[in-house]
């Protein structure tokens, strides 16, 4: 019902997973819209990740200012950097196509503050394995609806949506999930009357019967 509403969305797979994996950093709390902003300057004043190594944080924090967090993402980016160079001897993620998702997870993981959504994406957005990213607007429509129980960390979110899901429909549903969450599922004032997964979803039925 969410891809009739929303249409079905299928993955790209040419995006560079180190792209994704800086621009998932540079996401943490803060809107798309910013987010991007500060990754384009980024890439504006360092045209290669190589070029970027070894700077200065605060000077890469002044760059990347419009994403908000900026020291911690900035130490976050070049430490990610580092790592990579270090174990690798080069700033390529594509190995990681070879791998097994739970491989490819593992290695991501070793990276410092790469959480398990950064990881999810990475894999899911640029690597098409499977995996389930969770953010706050599929945390919070999945709890509602009854997909996962109300105390389900957005971890362990992910481990029990990619059960329910099929693997081929991981990427659509994903994006179409968020998508009901800022249009019509939204956190304050959900607008269950004109939802059109109300039928099965937990938190309106349960509305309905206590006004009965
Ligand atoms: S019925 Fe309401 S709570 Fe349930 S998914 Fe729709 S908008 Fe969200």
């Amino acid at each position: 019902m969410l891809a009739k509403e929303y249409g079905i969305e299928s993955v790209e797979l040419d995006q560079n997973p180190l792209d994704t994996l800086i621009e998932t950093i540079l996401s943490q709390n803060t809107t798309d819209k910013n987010s991007s902003r500060a990754f384009k300057a980024l890439k504006s004043h360092y045209p290669t990740w190589e070029s970027l190594r070894g700077e200065n944080p605060k000077a890469v924090a002044k760059i990347i200012r419009s994403g908000g967090l900026a020291v911690i993402k900035a130490e976050r980016i070049l430490s990610a950097l580092e790592f990579i160079a270090s174990e690798k001897g080069n700033l390529d993620l594509n190995f990681l196509r070879g791998m097994g998702s739970p491989e490819a997870e593992q290695w991501l993981g070793r990276i410092k503050g790469v959480g398990p959504k950064t990881r999810s994406i990475v894999l899911l957005f640029s690597l098409g394995k499977p995996a389930f990213p969770v953010d706050t607007h599929i945390h919070r429509v999945a709890k509602r609806v009854g997909l996962i129980g109300p105390k389900t960390s957005r971890e362990a979110a992910q481990t029990e949506l990619a059960r329910l899901v099929p693997v081929e429909d991981f990427y659509s549903f994903h994006i179409n999930i968020i998508e009901h969450g800022r249009a019509v599922c939204q956190a304050r004032r959900p607008k269950c009357g004109v939802c059109r997964i109300s039928r099965f979803c937990d938190y309106f039925n349960r509305l309905t019967k206590a006004q009965v």
